[in-house]
C-alpha cells in the first residue's frame, strides 16, 4: 500500500481563510476577526510554523522600520511617498505605498499598547534609529503581535492551524475558493474551503544559492522559513504578478548577515573598502549615471551596494564597517573625564552586541568566534545573495487593487485584492510597495482584512469546491513519500537513485542555476540576455525533473515543495528581468548587456501572468502614476 493510503483528509470550512501566520497574517487577523465578529462570520489562520515565532521576526528585531510620526509633526505621508519613490528608482505604487504610510502610525500605537517597548529619550520622545525608524526592545516583538491576533481570533470564535503547510490554491472561474496543505506533523491532508482569502506567506530566501555552503548552509540575511509559498500561491491561482525583477541585496556584516542599520544610522558609521576609503564619497561621480535618483537624497539602497560593489570588481575589496571609528567618535567627548568615558564605552559596547543579539545573535557568536571586538576593530561586510522580499526593500509580489477613495488608475476591485477574485495578497505577497517593513506589512494586513470582511458581506458565496481536482491534488502533492518508498531499496544508498531526486540535490541545482545565469554571488550579480535565456533552458529541463523529488518523511515533503514553490517564483524572476530591457537596479543586478537605465521605454512596472488554463506566459507593461502633487 503506498504511504500516501494512510493520510486522513481534513476539510475546514471558514468564511476568510488566512494563509500565513507572520505579520501582515497577524495584522489581517486582528482586524478581520473584530469585523467577523460583527457579522456572524468565520476567520481562519493556517501557518507552516508556530505562530509566536514564525516568519521573518521569529528572532525578534532592534527597530520599527515604518513609523511616519504624524502626531509629532515629524514627516508628512507625502513624504513617505517621495521616500518610496526616490529608493525604488521610480517604480512604486504610490496609492498602496500612500494608503500603507497614512495608517501604519496606529498600528505602532496599538504595538506599543500590547506592551512592545519602544525607546524613549527622558522627555517622553520615540527614540529613532534614523527618519522613519523607532528602536524597540524587540526579542519578543513577534510573540507580542502573535498574541494579539490569537486574543481577536479567540474573541470572535476564528481558530488557527499550525504547522500547516499551504501547498496549492483552489479556484474556479478566476475566483478562489480555498486553499490545500498538509499537517508537517500528522499524517493529514487539508482542505481549506472559503469565501475568501488573505495571502501572507512572506517571501524567498535560497533560491539563489548563498554565500553560505557546505557546513554554513542555511545561513542567510533572510530567514530560511519563507519559500515563496506567497508567490506561487498567487501565481498558480492565475494572479497578475508585478515587479517580480525586483529581488534584494542587502549588505551586511559578512557571514552572519548582521544587521548594519544601526551602525549607519545610530552610530553613524562609514563603510570603507580595504583598499579605496569611502566608496560612497570616492564613487560620488558614478552616482550621476543613475540621475535622478542617483543625484537625491537618500541615494537608493542598490545605488548604494553598487557603488561597494564597483570597489570590489575593481580588487579594492573587502569591504568593512568601521565600528572602532563610529564608536570611539561617539564616546569621544567624555574623553577629559575617564569615568564618564569609560561609562560611555561600556554602554556603546553593549548597544553594539545587543542590536544583534535582539534580531541575528548568530552575528554575535560569529563575532565571538573570530576575537571581534567592535570598539577596536573594522568588521568586514558584504552583498547578500539575493532575495524576494516585497515588504522590505524588493518590490515583488501580486498586483493588488488599489485604496478605494484614491483617485488612482489601479482599481478593480476591493483594496489589497490581486486580479483573482476574493483573493487577497499583503506583505511580502503584495508587491510595488515597498518599505512597509513589520509595520506598515501589520497594516496592510489590517486593510486587507476589513476589506475582505466587507467583499464576504457584500459578494460572498459558498466556495464550490471541485472535490474530484482536490483528490488530484492530494495524490500529486503526496507523490514525493510514495516515490521514496516504491524505490527506497533499489541502491545501497537512499540518496542516491536513478529514479528520483532528494529535495537538498534538487535545491543545489536550482540554486547553481540562478545564481551562474540570473546573476548571483558568483556571476557578481552580473546577467545577460544570452545568460537568461540560458537559465531559462536548463529551469525547464529542472522542472521535468520536479516531479521526481522524492521525501523520506513529512519534513522532506516539505522541503519538495518549498523548492517547486521556489522554481516558480525563479522563473517568474527570469522572465521578467529578461522582458525589462535595461538596467534599473545596479546592486540588486546588472544587465551587462543593457547597462543603462532607460526611462523612455522602461519606467514602467513590469507584470507577468501565467494563465492556469493554457499554461502559457504573458509579460505586460504596466504605466506608473505618479500622485499628483508629490
Ligand atoms: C533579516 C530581516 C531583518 C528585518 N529587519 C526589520 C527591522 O529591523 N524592522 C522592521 O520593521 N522590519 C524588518 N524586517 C522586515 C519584516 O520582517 C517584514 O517586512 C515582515 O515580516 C513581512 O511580513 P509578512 O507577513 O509578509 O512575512 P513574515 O512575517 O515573514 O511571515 C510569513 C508567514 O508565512 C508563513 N508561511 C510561509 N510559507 C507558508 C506555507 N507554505 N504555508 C503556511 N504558512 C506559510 C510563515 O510561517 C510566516 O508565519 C526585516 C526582515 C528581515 C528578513
Amino acid at each position: 500500500m503506498p504511504v500516501s493510503a494512510d493520510f486522513e483528509t481534513v476539510e475546514v470550512s471558514t468564511d476568510l481563510l488566512i494563509v500565513g501566520g507572520g505579520f501582515s497574517a497577524c495584522g489581517a487577523a486582528t482586524e478581520a476577526s473584530y469585523w467577523a465578529k460583527k457579522h456572524g462570520l468565520k476567520v481562519v489562520l493556517v501557518d507552516k510554523a508556530a505562530l509566536d515565532r514564525s516568519g521573518a521576526v521569529a528572532m525578534g528585531l532592534s527597530a520599527i522600520n515604518q513609523y511616519v510620526g504624524v502626531k509629532d509633526g515629524e514627516n508628512t505621508v507625502e513624504d513617505y511617498v517621495r521616500y518610496v519613490r526616490q529608493d525604488l528608482m521610480g517604480v512604486s505604487r504610490e496609492d498602496l505605498v500612500y494608503n500603507i504610510a497614512r495608517h501604519v502610525d496606529s498600528t505602532v500605537h496599538l504595538f506599543e499598547k500590547w506592551g512592545l517597548k519602544i525607546w524613549t529619550d527622558e522627555e517622553g520622545k520615540y527614540v529613532h534609529e534614523g527618519r522613519w525608524q523607532l528602536m524597540i526592545n524587540g526579542e519578543s516583538y513577534k510573540i507580542i503581535i502573535a498574541e494579539a491576533a490569537k486574543n481577536a481570533l479567540d474573541d470572535a470564535g476564528g481558530e488557527i492551524y499550525e504547522r500547516v503547510f499551504i501547498v496549492e490554491p483552489l479556484v474556479e472561474n478566476n475566483k478562489i475558493v480555498g486553499a490545500v496543505g498538509f499537517s508537517t506533523r500528522e499524517n493529514k491532508f487539508y482542505v481549506f474551503k472559503a469565501k475568501a482569502v488573505i495571502c501572507g506567506m512572506g517571501g524567498a530566501v535560497h533560491v539563489f544559492r548563498p554565500r553560505s555552503v557546505g557546513e554554513g548552509f542555511g545561513r542567510s540575511w533572510y530567514p530560511p522559513f519563507n519559500s515563496g509559498s506567497s508567490a506561487y500561491f498567487t501565481i498558480k491561482a492565475g494572479a497578475e504578478m508585478t515587479c517580480q525583477e525586483v529581488r534584494f541585496i542587502p549588505v551586511r556584516f559578512k557571514d552572519a548577515y548582521g544587521p548594519v542599520g544601526a551602525w549607519f544610522l545610530l552610530f553613524k558609521s562609514r563603510a570603507v573598502s580595504a583598499g579605496g576609503g569611502e566608496y560612497m564619497a570616492v564613487r560620488k561621480d558614478e552616482l550621476e549615471n543613475w540621475a535622478p535618483y542617483g543625484l537625491a537624497k537618500p541615494i537608493p539602497a542598490n545605488l548604494r551596494n553598487y557603488l561597494g560593489m564597483l570597489d570590489e570588481d575593481a580588487g579594492l575589496g573587502p569591504l568593512y564597517m568601521e565600528t572602532h571609528e563610529a564608536i570611539g567618535k561617539l564616546a569621544e567627548e567624555y574623553k577629559d573625564d575617564p569615568k564618564a568615558f569609560k561609562k560611555k564605552m561600556k554602554e556603546l559596547e553593549s548597544e553594539a552586541w545587543e542590536d544583534f543579539l535582539d534580531m541575528t545573535i548568530s552575528q554575535a557568536i560569529l563575532w565571538a568566534a573570530l576575537n571581534v571586538k567592535p570598539e577596536e576593530k573594522h568588521s568586514e561586510i558584504a552583498a547578500c545573495e539575493p532575495y524576494f522580499i516585497g515588504s522590505h526593500s524588493g518590490a515583488s509580489g501580486a498586483w493588488v487593487s488599489g485604496p478605494e477613495d484614491l483617485d488612482t488608475p489601479y482599481k478593480w476591485g476591493y483594496t489589497n485584492m490581486t486580479t483573482v477574485e476574493g483573493l487577497f495578497a499583503v506583505g511580502d505577497a503584495s508587491g510595488a510597495s515597498s518599505h512597509k517593513f513589520s509595520s506598515g506589512s501589520h497594516t496592510e494586513g489590517r486593510i486587507a482584512g476589513k476589506q475582505a470582511i466587507k467583499y464576504i458581506v457584500e459578494k460572498g458565496q459558498e466556495p464550490a469546491v471541485d472535490m474530484g481536482k482536490v483528490e488530484e491534488l492530494k495524490k500529486k502533492i503526496l507523490t514525493p513519500l510514495d516515490l521514496f518508498d516504491a524505490n527506497k531499496g533499489k541502491y545501497t544508498d537512499p540518496e542516491v537513485n536513478t529514479e528520483y531526486i532528494m529535495p537538498r540535490q534538487f535545491l543545489h541545482r536550482l540554486q547553481k542555476i540562478m545564481d551562474e545565469y540570473a546573476g548571483g554571488v558568483t556571476a557578481r550579480f552580473k546577467t545577460s540576455k544570452s545568460l537568461l535565456e540560458r537559465a531559462m533552458e536548463l529551469m525547464a529541463l529542472l522542472k521535468e525533473d520536479s516531479d521526481k523529488q522524492a521525501a523520506r518523511d513529512l519534513h522532506e515533503l516539505m522541503r519538495c515543495w518549498e523548492n517547486i514553490q521556489r522554481m516558480w517564483i525563479a522563473e517568474s524572476h527570469v522572465r521578467t528581468i529578461l522582458f525589462r530591457e535595461e538596467t534599473r537596479w545596479p546592486g540588486y543586478y546588472f544587465r551587462a548587456d543593457t547597462p543603462k537605465m532607460d526611462n523612455d521605454n522602461w519606467l514602467c512596472f513590469c507584470n507577468c501572468k501565467w494563465d492556469p488554463a493554457t499554461g502559457e506566459w504573458e509579460m505586460i507593461k504596466r504605466d506608473i502614476w505618479t500622485m499628483p502633487g508629490v
